[in-house]
């Protein structure tokens, strides 16, 4: 099994389509910030064929099926494979003095969890699943999160 097919049920959000097939960069606007599963590798394995989340009617062409470029696409982490895709708590970003800080912040409410306020990724709105595991995630909303 080599990296790409590892690579498929994983799933994924679309965070671009410059690398990707022009059919795919042609419909780019609407496609960046969905999210979806790897159901198949292509072209020797250098292109992933992604099934959007999204029913068919809010897609161009009603299609679910687009083929991505790796380079374009930003994977759950390996150990997040059978875990629940509803993620407890999405990302949330928040400018600072020292960079940009990630918050947790439960579906749908746009408050973390330390109560700072944080907004949507501007790529990928609030798809993203929060991460603890990077260097920018606030400890305070890491404690909180893996308290609860
Ligand atoms: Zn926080």
């Amino acid at each position: 099994m080599n990296w790409a097919s590892m690579r498929v049920g994983r799933r994924a959000v679309v965070i671009g389509a410059v690398h990707s097939h022009a059919r795919t960069r042609a419909h780019a606007p609407a496609l960046i910030g969905r999210a979806g599963v790897v159901v198949a590798v292509l072209r020797g394995g250098s292109v992933a064929l992604l099934q959007l989340d999204d029913a068919p009617h809010d897609l161009p062409g009603g299609t679910r099926r687009w083929p991505f470029h790796w380079g374009d696409l930003a994977l759950d982490k390996p150990d997040e494979v059978t875990a629940d895709p509803v993620p407890a708590y999405v990302a949330g970003f928040e400018k600072t003095a020292v960079g940009i800080v990630q918050h947790a912040v439960r579906p749908g409410e746009g408050v973390a969890l330390c109560s700072s306020s944080a907004g949507p990724s501007p790529v990928c709105g609030w798809s993203l699943a929060f991460s603890a595991n990077i260097s920018r995630a606030c400890p305070k909303c890491v404690a909180l999160a893996s308290g609860s």
